[in-house]
């Protein structure tokens, strides 16, 4: 055990300053194969930084929780190397690497009590019993669960079993905390309540969360960064905001939001780009970088920055422009959806437009238009 791994089994209140600030954890080339068709991980590269938030996400079986997997050595890799502050951890076993684990199903121990829960990790330790009961009671206040000490997980509601869960994974200052689909199974209110005190508690305690979801609403909600993953690989990393307003390929366009995508096919594209009767103006800041002249590309164009009008006329100068009809109307509360057939073939679309507009009704004949910076070239 190294020098700081000692450290963390010492008492201290479990609040900013007092927890190490995170480990960096880097893959270099992982890689686990199970002798399927592809690998469930095919050779990915990441470093997540000391105290970030990163969420996996991306859709079931693509390769997450077998990445958090190898992360905590539940896994063995077959190719490639993970380092934990620089340090190789390949064949370390799962408890020497320090690390917390919070999963789906809550895997509290039934025969024991909220506080002996908690302290499992630090009798484990075998720290003394003064500190533990210290320790416990600091991090069950950090959770927002005092007083449910010598309460049995039966006798506690799902929120508050994971809220125990989740003491217990941090109670010993674990290196990084590592959560996979932890809010999977409660409910809609739960989960954004839950949510917000993941992110509360990322901040107190300070230390590198990586957090596994196939939700996209709690990814951008949750995140330093996002790695998007699909088919075993990292298809984008970056902030929620890079991967919705500049994604690199119309997976990563489709996973995160809505969009209308024009399709291009292979015909390419330079500084204009044509779709049916259309030629549109190309702003070269909006071309991702692996969308080449000459291969499959789209061009993606969010619903909020799609307008429309009943008035050809008052289309700005410069913007591209498609004719559409309105198939329908959403109400969404502070706005509404308008659903849309666009250009000859009634590609379906949707643009976003003020609840208080009265004027557009299902059926209309309309002009739908983006100014070119807004949209996005994408390979597909
Ligand atoms: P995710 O967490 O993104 O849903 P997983 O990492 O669980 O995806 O799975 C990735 C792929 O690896 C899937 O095709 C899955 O069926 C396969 N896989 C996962 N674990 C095993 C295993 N122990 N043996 C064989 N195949 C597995
Ligand atoms: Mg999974």
């Amino acid at each position: 055990m190294t020098i700081s791994n000692e450290k963390s089994v010492l008492p201290g209140k479990v609040s900013p300053g007092a927890v190490r600030r995170g480990t960096q954890i880097r893959l270099t080339g992982v890689t686990k194969d199970y002798g399927l068709a592809l690998p469930a991980v095919n050779n990915v590269s990441l470093t997540i930084e000391p105290g970030e938030f990163m969420t996996f996400l991306g859709p079931s079986g693509s390769g997450k929780t077998t990445t958090l997997n190898l992360i905590a050595g539940f896994d063995t890799l077959s190719k490639g190397t993970i380092a934990l502050n620089g340090t190789d951890v390949g064949t370390l076993p799962p408890h020497k690497r320090n690390l917390g684990m919070l999963f789906q199903n809550y895997a509290l121990f039934p025969h024991m009590t909220v506080a002996q829960n908690v302290g499992y990790p630090l009798r484990e330790r075998k720290m003394a019993k003064t500190d533990i009961a210290r320790r416990v009671s600091d991090v069950l206040d950090l959770v927002r669960l005092p007083g449910r000490d010598e309460n049995y997980p039966a006798q506690l509601s799902g929120g508050q079993q994971q809220r125990v869960a989740l003491a217990r994974a941090i109670v010993f200052q674990p290196e990084a905390l590592l959560l996979d689909e932890p809010l999977g199974a409660l409910d809609r209110n739960l989960r954004g309540t839950l949510q917000e005190e993941i992110r509360r508690i990322h901040r107190e305690v300070g230390s590198t969360f990586v957090f596994v979801t196939h939700d996209q609403d709690e990814a951008m909600n949750l995140s330093d960064r996002i790695a998007l993953f699909n088919n075993g690989c990292i298809e984008q990393v970056g902030t929620p905001e890079q991967l919705y307003r500049a994604p690199e390929t119309l997976f990563t366009a489709k996973f995160l939001g809505d969009s209308n995508v024009f399709d291009l096919g292979d015909a390419g594209f330079g500084t204009q780009a044509g779709w049916e009767d259309r030629t549109w103006s190309v702003d070269s800041r909006t071309v991702a970088s692996h969308a080449g002249v000459l291969s499959h590309a789209a061009i993606v164009v969010r619903p909020e920055d799609l307008m429309v009008t009943r008035d050809p006329s008052s289309v700005p100068a410069g913007a591209n422009t498609v004719s559409a009809s309105v198939a329908d109307l959403e109400y969404m509360g502070s706005y509404r959806t308008a659903l849309l057939h666009l250009g000859r073939s009634k590609l379906r679309g949707r643009a976003r437009i003020d609840a208080s507009d009265s004027l557009l009704n299902v059926g209309d004949s309309i002009t739908a238009w983006w100014k070119p910076e807004r949209q996005r070239i994408v390979s597909a």
